[in-house]
């Protein structure tokens, strides 16, 4: 078993910071980048904490606690993403405080309008003294290159096996142990996409289907008792778009010499297509994807997607 502040502490972007306030030269802005939520909100709390406490970031102290309770007279947080709260947010950097350094954290930055996200830029360009600010990026491209070249970017690397495993180990909240097994395998080191599976309780028979059909992709006759198989009632076809877009990808990958830990279940699926295969499949995928926004009937986009894959598995031999 292993704790989320504990797993947080061993990445590298929390050991950056931590680096920084040895040397004594804390950097007046961090940008933690990272697709995975969980991991993100994590680090801003513990980098305020670090911040802020004379323990070197204990987790124990009253200053810690009132960070972690969100009730610290240093943290600063807009109360909402629009120009009103930013704006609010901002103009607290130049008002003087209770705490003798101020954390200014905004956890999605990039959710924030660019528009908006240019009143930072002043306190940005003229850093303020005892004012650090901490952003969190779930996507790069949806924040000003002004802002991000004014920032220390950080990016948080995908948790390995073992760490994920450890952590939700097999009593976490109650699932069974294959569950969580299955969800610690597909999750590709993220904490927020293990917590997604988890959730998902027919997660791991829609993987067990897509790849059965995936490995039996051989004429069309066979191929229509295969489709039978998957039920795309209830708007699922969205779902088995995405899992077969996941298993493109980690096969891809494979095929080109990059290791994926996990994917136990996509061993039957090792070797059975090339690369030209693979990155032909993933543009009908998001073909298919973009027509599932469109008035097209799911079963038509399924049948087009088969015979189209057949062919491409046809001429990419
Ligand atoms: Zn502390």
């Amino acid at each position: 078993m292993i704790k989320y502040r504990e797993l947080l502490e061993n990445t590298k972007v929390y050991k950056a910071l931590d680096g920084d306030i040895a040397e004594g030269r804390l950097n007046h802005c961090y940008m933690i980048i990272g697709e995975d939520s969980l991991a993100v909100e994590g680090l801003c709390s513990l980098f305020a904490q670090r911040i802020l406490c004379s323990n070197g970031g204990c987790g124990k102290c009253i200053s810690c606690q009132k960070v972690e309770d969100g009730n610290h007279e240093g943290v600063f947080r807009p109360k909402n993403l629009k120009a009103d709260g930013i704006r609010e947010f901002i103009e607290k950097v130049y008002v003087t405080s209770e705490s003798d350094v101020k954390v200014m954290v905004i956890e999605e930055l990039d959710k924030v309008d660019a528009k908006v996200q240019n009143f930072l830029l002043k306190s940005l360009e003229e850093p303020v003294d005892g004012v650090v600010f901490v952003l969190g990026v779930r996507r790069q491209t949806a924040v000003l290159e002004t802002v991000k070249s004014r920032s220390k970017k950080l990016a948080v690397a995908p948790f390995s096996k073992s760490q994920i495993g450890a952590y939700f180990s097999d009593t976490f909240r109650g699932y069974s142990k294959a569950v969580v097994n299955e969800a610690v395998d597909c999750c590709l080191g993220s904490l927020s996409r293990c917590d997604e599976l988890l959730e998902d309780e027919e997660f791991g028979g829609d993987m067990t289907d897509v790849v059965f059909l995936l490995k039996g992709l051989t004429s069309t006759k066979v191929n229509l008792k295969m489709q039978g198989r998957l039920d795309i009632k209830d708007g699922k076809l969205v779902k088995y778009l995405d899992i077969m877009q996941l298993i493109c990808g980690v096969l891809l990958k494979r095929q080109s010499g990059i290791e994926v830990e996990g994917f136990e279940k996509l061993r039957p699926l090792a070797n059975v297509f090339t690369v030209p295969m693979l990155v032909n499949f993933n543009e009908l995928l998001v073909n298919a994807r973009q027509k599932t926004e469109s008035y097209c009937k799911d079963e038509n986009i399924l049948d087009n997607l088969f015979i189209k894959l057949l062919e491409v598995k046809y001429l990419c031999r």
